[in-house]
């Protein structure tokens, strides 16, 4: 699950994770299609934002969070360097490049 090095005390959504709840590993090593597998149970996800704001904001590079793959997470961050909290582009308190 996309829950990387933070334990569940440190934060309170992932036991809500849908991942975790199913098993499904969202760490694949291999090719992108077992990334957009794993990113397709996201889709579905209750905390589907908690959990790719928490991979922006502390620029996880690995797995898939809040269905984006590591690929399109670094993409995104490239584009939009000046942004440190995702919470509030996902508010509508801020415009991005997309
Ligand atoms: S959004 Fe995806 S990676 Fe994040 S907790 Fe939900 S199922 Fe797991």
């Amino acid at each position: 699950m996309g829950l990387g090095l933070l334990s569940y005390s440190e934060i309170d959504w992932p036991k809500d994770a849908k991942c975790y709840i199913l098993n499904v590993d969202m760490f694949p090593r291999t090719a992108d299609e077992q990334h957009y597998t794993a990113a397709a149970v996201c889709f579905s996800c209750r905390v589907r934002r908690d959990c790719l704001v928490e991979a922006l904001n502390r620029r996880e590079d690995h797995g898939v969070w809040g269905g984006m793959t590591e690929r399109e997470r670094r993409k995104l961050l490239k584009e939009n360097p000046n942004v440190t909290d995702w919470n509030e582009v996902f508010r509508g308190d801020r415009t991005v490049a997309a």
